[in-house]
């Protein structure tokens, strides 16, 4: 871990890699931040843009680069590749994804690098699994952002619903970032209390309706926000920051990253979200929490959806 440098390699200078680098400026974390696309004339652009404002900011070098300055980063965030269009899953950019991601993943084992790999483009947790093959690395150091983004929309709209601060709501999605994606009410807690126990005391709505329509709206969202404004970015770029301090600061915080599974959760040879241990190193433990049955199959069938996808490749 280059601890001292902090420097942070972003492939895709495209909507997500440049609010992530927006987010990521503003908070002093990273020491340098290098930006890499295909189209070097956009990174240019973008590297001008953002350095205009650092008189304004704590101090931070960003700059264009290319695959070498991989060898001495501490992490490196992948947002490259084809993005949603309206009404297209996340698993349907599969084949176009595949490709350019196992080329920039071949370019990064080159430089011999030591950081911690996070994918962000999706199919987010099949690229995450390929990565970690094209790449060879140890499975702690690759990771995906999987549903930390998805785990913020619930805790917002349950903080939105209960009409309490959101850093109170503790909550997260399971499974593929995706529409398969599994909300654990059951590890659900406002103010230390469990959802359900919660509710009994508040009273204020038909919880049973209320947990089926949240869970529909965080699935949603992404595809509603799409219909929108073409795509989702500003969320998914805090989320990275969030990810970003962890390994940046070694904080041992417990997020809902896309990781190999190797038993945990009766599941195996796959990656999408748990609940982990994420510092320097990456993910460092996966917190094995004992779910509602429903929830276990749900989790489950999450696991097959993306065992299909992967099927689908060969
Ligand atoms: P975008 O089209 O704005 O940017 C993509 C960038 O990738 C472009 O600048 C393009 O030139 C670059 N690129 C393409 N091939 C490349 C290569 N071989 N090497 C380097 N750069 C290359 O797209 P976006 O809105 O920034 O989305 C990027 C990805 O992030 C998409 O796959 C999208 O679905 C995904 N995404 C993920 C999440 C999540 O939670 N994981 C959330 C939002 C978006």
């Amino acid at each position: 871990m280059h601890q001292d440098k902090r420097k942070v390699v972003v492939i895709g200078a495209g909507s997500v890699g440049t609010a992530y680098i927006y987010a990521l400026l503003q908070g002093g974390l990273a020491g340098e931040i290098v930006l890499l696309d295909i189209d070097t004339k956009r990174v240019e652009g973008e590297v001008m843009d953002l350095s205009h404002g650092l008189p304004f900011i704590p101090p931070v070098k960003i700059r264009a680069g290319d695959y070498n300055d991989c060898s001495d980063a501490s992490l490196i965030v992948v947002t490259a590749g084809a993005k949603q269009k309206q009404g297209q899953s996340r698993l349907e950019l599969i084949r176009s994804n595949v490709e350019i991601v196992g080329l920039i993943c071949e370019k990064i084992k080159k430089s011999g690098s030591e950081a911690v790999f996070v994918m962000v483009t999706n199919p987010v947790d099949i690229l995450t699994f390929l990565a970690l093959q094209r790449l060879g690395w140890p499975k702690e150091r690759v990771i995906g952002s999987g549903t930390v983004l998805d785990s913020s929309r619930f805790k917002y709209m349950l903080s939105m619903h209960c009409g309490i601060d959101a850093r109170n709501v503790h909550a997260y999605i399971l499974g593929e970032h995706g529409d398969s994606e599994v909300a654990a009410w059951s590890m659900t807690h406002i103010a230390g209390i469990p959802i359900k126990d919660y509710c009994a005391i508040c009273g204020a709505c038909d919880n049973l309706k209320t947990y089926e329509q949240i869970t529909v709206e965080v699935r949603n969202s992404a595809y509603h926000i799409i219909d929108y404004k073409g795509s989702t970015y500003y969320g998914i770029g805090l989320s990275l920051v969030r990810i970003s301090e962890a390994i940046l600061r070694n904080e041992n915080s417990v997020l809902t990253v896309s990781t190999l599974l190797e038993g945990e959760y009766g599941l195996s040879d796959i990656c999408l979200s748990v609940p982990c241990i994420v510092g320097s190193g990456g993910v460092s433990s996966i917190i094995t929490a004992k779910l509602d049955p429903a929830e276990q199959r749900a989790l489950e069938s999450s696991a097959d959806v993306l065992r299909e996808g992967l099927k689908s490749l060969s």
